[in-house]
C-alpha cells in the first residue's frame, strides 16, 4: 500500500493541560507524518526520521502550513442550514418559528437528499472528519445522511430524531413508530463502515412518556449505541420541562427515569444544571456537548466551564447550528473562549483544541480511533494555512510560539485557512484558495 508522506509542521493534542499544561500538545517545527491504508503509520521529528534512513525526498514539504487533527463536531442539526442566523427569538419560539418549518422540508426526499449532501460538504470544508449529527423525525433523513457520510468515509454518529408531541404534525412519529424505525436504523447503518447510530429524543419536552421508555429500550437492547438529546439550554425550557413531567425532580431526571442516562449519553449545552445534576453527570460519566456560538446567539446563557472540569465532567466542543453560527470549529473555539472570559476563567488554546479534537473523541469514546495523530489512529486531518487570510498572514509574524499562533487561529481565523481535508487517508477536500498559491 502506497504511503503518503507529509512534512510539515505538526501539532496534536493529547490531553485538556489541566494536569501539567506542556503535556497537552506536541508540536514538531518539522515533522513527518505518514499514513497509508486510512492510518497514521508514523508521526515524528523529520531528523530523526531521516537518521533512521526514512527518504524524505519521498515527502510533500510544506513548511508553512500546520498539520492537526481533524475536527470532531460533537452536536450539530444537518437540517437546520437553512434557518441559520434567523434572526429575534429564544429557544422555545425559536423551534415553533424556524426550526420546525425547516425540519418539514424535509419531508421531501429530494430535499433531504440534497442537503444531506451538502452539509457533509459543508462539514469537509470546514475541517471537520467527524460529528455527532441530529437528522429529522423523517427515517428517510437519517438513511440520506448516513449515505453521504459513508461515500466521504466519515466517522460519524447521527439518528432520526424521536418526537411525538408539542411539535407541528407533520413533524411527529409515534412511540412504536420510533422504535421501529429506529431499529431499522440500527440493523442498516450502526457499526456500518465508521458509522455509529444514536437514539435521538429532541428533548424531553417533545417526547411522550412511552416514547421515552421506548428510547431507553433501544439502548439497553443495544448497548453500543449513543444517546444524543438537548439538556437545560434555556430558563423557560427549564421551567416548561418541570411543568410537563411534575413527577420529575428535575430536568436530568427527566432522561434517568426512562433509562436515558449513561456513559455514552451525549447532553447539549447543560448551562442551567444543578449541582445534584452536575454529580449525577459525573457520575454516570455522560458527556456535555458546549456549544457557545448557539449559547450566545439564542441568549440561552453561559456555560460555566470550570464547574465541569471540577468535576471531571467530559466536555465536546460542538456549533449546534443551526443556532450555532458557524459551522466551524475554530470560530466555536473563539466563541468558548469569550463565554469562559465572562466566568473569569482563560481558556487557553490547547484546552480549546483538546476540545474539538482529543476531549470530544473521549467525551465520545471514539479516541480508540480518532482524536488526534498518534500512530494506529485513523488519518483524518487537515492541513491549515494561516497564509490563505491575508490579516491573519500579518499577524502571525508576531507571534512567539505555537500556543500563540493556535490561540490567533481561534480568535482570528474561520475555515478560509482550510486548504485541505483528509479523511481516512484520502484526501476529501482541496481549498480554492490553494489553487492560487
Ligand atoms: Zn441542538
Amino acid at each position: 500500500m502506497e504511503q503518503t508522506l507529509l512534512r510539515s509542521r505538526i501539532v496534536h493534542f493529547r490531553d485538556d493541560g489541566h494536569g501539567s499544561p506542556d503535556a497537552a500538545l506536541e508540536y514538531f517545527e518539522d515533522g513527518v507524518i505518514g499514513f497509508a491504508d486510512g492510518h497514521i503509520a508514523l508521526l515524528e521529528d523529520a531528523r530523526a526520521a531521516r537518521a533512521r534512513g526514512l527518504d524524505l525526498a519521498a515527502a510533500e514539504h510544506r513548511p508553512e502550513a500546520l498539520v492537526i487533527s481533524g475536527f470532531i463536531d460533537a452536536h450539530v442539526h444537518a437540517p437546520q442550514l437553512p434557518v441559520m442566523g434567523s434572526y429575534g427569538e429564544k429557544l422555545l419560539d425559536w423551534l415553533e418559528k424556524y426550526t420546525f418549518p425547516a425540519e418539514l422540508q424535509y419531508a421531501d426526499e429530494e430535499i433531504s437528499r440534497r442537503q444531506s449532501d451538502f452539509f457533509i460538504d459543508a462539514l469537509l470544508a470546514r475541517g471537520t472528519t467527524s460529528a455527532m449529527v441530529f437528522t429529522t423525525s423523517f427515517a428517510h433523513s437519517a438513511e440520506h445522511l448516513f449515505e453521504a457520510a459513508y461515500r466521504a468515509g466519515m466517522r460519524l454518529v447521527a439518528g432520526k430524531v424521536l418526537m411525538d408531541r408539542n411539535a407541528p404534525a407533520g413533524l411527529l412519529d409515534t412511540a412504536e413508530r420510533a422504535r421501529r424505525e429506529s431499529a431499522a436504523l440500527i440493523g442498516k447503518w450502526h457499526n456500518k463502515g465508521r458509522l455509529g447510530y444514536a437514539v435521538t429524543p429532541r428533548f424531553a419536552g417533545t417526547s411522550s412518556r412511552e416514547q421515552l421508555a421506548v428510547a431507553g429500550q433501544l439502548l439497553r437492547d443495544h448497548p453500543d449505541l449513543w444517546l444524543q438529546t438537548h439538556l437545560s439550554e434555556n430558563p423557560d425550557e427549564v421551567k416548561w420541562t418541570a411543568s410537563l413531567f411534575p413527577e420529575a425532580r428535575d430536568y436530568l431526571h427527566t432522561y434517568e427515569m426512562h433509562g436515558l442516562h449513561g456513559g455514552r449519553s451525549v447532553y447539549a449545552h447543560c448551562i442551567h444544571l444543578s449541582d445534584s445534576e452536575l454529580e449525577r453527570m459525573a457520575d454516570a460519566g455522560a458527556a456535555v456537548a458546549f456549544c457557545p456560538s448557539s449559547n450566545l446567539f439564542l441568549g440561552s446563557g453561559l456555560l460555566k466551564l470550570q464547574k465541569l472540569r471540577e468535576r471531571g465532567i467530559p466536555v465536546a466542543l460542538a456549533t449546534d447550528v443551526g443556532a450555532g453560527t458557524s459551522l466551524c470549529q475554530l470560530q466555536s473555539m473563539g466563541e468558548a473562549y469569550k463565554v469562559c472570559q465572562l466566568g473569569d476563567y482563560p481558556l487557553g488554546a490547547a484546552e480549546a483544541f483538546y476540545m474539538a479534537t482529543l476531549g470530544a473523541a473521549r467525551a465520545l469514546h471514539l479516541d480508540r480511533h480518532i482524536g488526534n495523530l498518534a500512530p494506529g489512529k485513523e488519518a483524518d486531518l487537515l492541513l491549515l494555512n494561516g497564509t490563505l487570510n491575508p490579516l491573519l498572514r500579518e499577524r502571525l509574524r508576531h507571534c512567539r510560539d505555537i500556543r500563540e499562533e493556535l490561540f490567533m487561529y481561534m480568535t482570528l481565523a474561520d475555515e478560509r485557512i482550510v486548504e485541505r481535508t483528509y479523511v481516512g487517508g484520502r484526501l476529501a477536500y482541496l481549498s480554492p484558495l490553494a489553487e492560487s498559491l
